[in-house]
């Protein structure tokens, strides 16, 4: 089923997300809990991909496995900038031969030392939206940022290339984490200003660890508000406490942005069932209202 008609229906959808091992040896592990966030019945389950594009084949299977073996709609993410246009074309060959029906276009970041933009890759996340669209009948969709994404000047500047990543015809968008709801109702409100009027899902990553904290910012440069801070500083030493107090923080701020009319939620569940059960105990309820 493509994503988009699910988004469509007016109930609140939850999404889950897994990322592919580095490496073969991992994959059980990884399968395993996959199977055990699958139990939860989200709306669907996304899988990333690996940063230099070598786990593709991993990301697929998974995905695969996901919609086949499993029977929750899956979604697989490809990036553009670590491969050849034609190295792209075989991934969405391979994606549609096994019969995935939704894929998240992102460009990825540019490797170290590469010279970008080039000849045989494709440069933004629009153009691989466009080379989708000319292979298959997909479900496209793309990354947005709340704060900005790094690499932009200011946020006007960056919504506007997300109005022509939009236009060449993707379907919805998932946010990249963050930790204050304002800033992500100020985000929504400048975006449809801008005639974006896709579906966008907030993305809710729970934060269980000091040190998860710290790879997080390094990653998406977020701001982490002062209650956030308070948090960390008086659990953060106790591993117990704080993945509670994480747990409890997200679910805050779900259930903040259900209460305020969002209906569709993807929470970073990082390979980790025993968050995505947590949370959706905490929302039980909520999730049925
Ligand atoms: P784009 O939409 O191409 O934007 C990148 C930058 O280029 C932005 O600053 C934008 O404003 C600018 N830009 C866009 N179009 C133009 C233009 N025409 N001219 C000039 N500038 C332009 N990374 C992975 O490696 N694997 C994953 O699985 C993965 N999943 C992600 C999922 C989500 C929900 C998010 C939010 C991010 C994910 N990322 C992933 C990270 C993502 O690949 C990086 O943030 C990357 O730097 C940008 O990708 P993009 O698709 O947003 O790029």
């Amino acid at each position: 089923m493509k994503i988009i008609d699910r988004l469509r229906e007016d109930k609140i959808h939850i999404s889950f997300e897994v990322f592919p091992p580095k490496t073969d040896a991992g994959f059980d592990r990884v399968l395993k809990a996959t199977d055990k966030i699958a139990e939860l019945k989200p709306d669907f389950i996304s899988v990333t991909y690996g940063a230099g594009g070598g786990t593709s084949k991993n990301t697929a299977e998974i995905a695969r496995h996901i919609k086949e073996d499993l029977g929750v709609e899956s979604l697989a993410h490809l990036t553009c900038a670590s491969s050849t246009k034609d190295e792209v074309r075989n991934v969405i060959k391979n994606l549609k031969e096994l019969g995935i029906e939704n894929i998240l276009a992102l460009r990825g970041d540019i490797p170290e030392g590469m010279t970008f933009p080039s000849e045989d890759r494709f440069q933004h996340a629009s153009e691989l939206v466009e080379e989708i669209h000319k292979n298959g009948d997909f479900c496209i969709g793309a990354a947005c940022y709340p704060e900005g994404h790094v690499e932009s000047e200011n946020k006007k500047e960056d919504i506007g290339f997300l109005k022509e990543k939009v236009d060449k015809g993707v379907d919805f968008l998932t946010t990249q984490m963050f930790f204050d709801n304002d800033i992500h109702y100020n985000f929504l409100y400048r975006i449809r200003e801008a005639g974006i009027t896709v579906p966008i899902l907030p993305g809710i990553m729970p934060i269980t660890s000091a040190a998860q904290m710290k790879r997080s910012q390094e990653l998406s440069g977020t701001i982490f508000p002062r209650r956030f801070l308070a948090i960390l500083d008086r659990f953060g030493g106790c591993p117990d406490a704080m993945w509670q107090a994480g747990i409890a923080y997200a679910t805050d701020q779900i259930i903040d942005l259900l209460a305020n009319g969002v209906k569709n939620i993807h929470i970073y569940s990082m390979n980790k069932p025993e968050i995505a059960e947590a949370i959706m105990s905490n929302l039980s309820e909520i999730i049925k209202s």
